[in-house]
């Protein structure tokens, strides 16, 4: 199974791939988790990303394609993989799609997490707040001003991605608003699973 999951940032993605990987068996490969395992250890791509990140923006294409580049040939992507968070860009997608078609795969389903963007915010303020009482760490980018750039970067490059592939009829969407049960069992039954 080969899946991507789409929704703006605050979606309920990264929660609902980790459904996704216990119910398939299948990893998910977020390329924001890349990143910030990159950043946090100080490779070539983590210092370019750093700064990017921190302030809401996009990673370049080129860093991500490649990234994701590697982490597919890993051996436990070989039976599927969910991505998260990736693609993010028109360009992204197209590149995916020259990927898989030179290893002879196709995408199963792309999922989109629809959701009301003004609640959002008060989404990742909760999510911040959950994670310290938790004595995780806070993202730096689950901070309101930052969210607002993420957001952004969403509306002007990510939000084109979802008709990408509507158009190949891959796209399923989702009600991303509805309780997160409610929301996987919408994604299990789109998968017909
Ligand atoms: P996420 O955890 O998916 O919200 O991603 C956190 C941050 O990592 C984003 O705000 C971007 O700066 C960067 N990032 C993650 N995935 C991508 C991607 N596919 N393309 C560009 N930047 C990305």
């Amino acid at each position: 199974m080969r899946l991507i999951l789409l929704g703006p940032p605050g979606a309920g993605k990264g929660t609902q791939a980790t459904r996704l990987v216990e119910k398939f068996g299948i990893p998910q490969l977020s390329t924001g988790d890349m990143l910030r395992a990159a950043v946090a250890a100080g490779t070539p791509v983590g210092l370019k990303a750093k700064a990017v990140m921190e302030s809401g923006g996009l990673v370049s294409d080129e860093i991500v394609i490649g990234i994701v580049a590697d982490r597919i040939e890993e051996a436990d992507a070989k039976k599927g993989f969910i991505l998260d968070g990736f693609p993010r860009t028109v360009a992204q997608a197209e590149a995916l799609d020259v990927m898989l078609t030179q290893k002879g795969l196709k995408l199963d389903a792309v999922l989109e997490l629809q959701v009301d963007q003004n609640a959002l915010v008060h989404r990742i303020v909760r999510r911040a707040e959950e994670a310290k009482a938790a004595g995780q760490p806070v993202r730096k980018d689950d901070d309101p001003e930052v969210f607002k750039t993420r957001l952004e970067a969403y509306n002007r490059d990510t939000a084109i991605v979802a008709p990408y592939y509507q158009k190949s009829g891959q796209l399923k969407v989702i009600d991303g608003m509805q309780p997160i049960d409610d929301v996987t069992k919408a994604m299990n039954a789109a998968l017909g699973a």
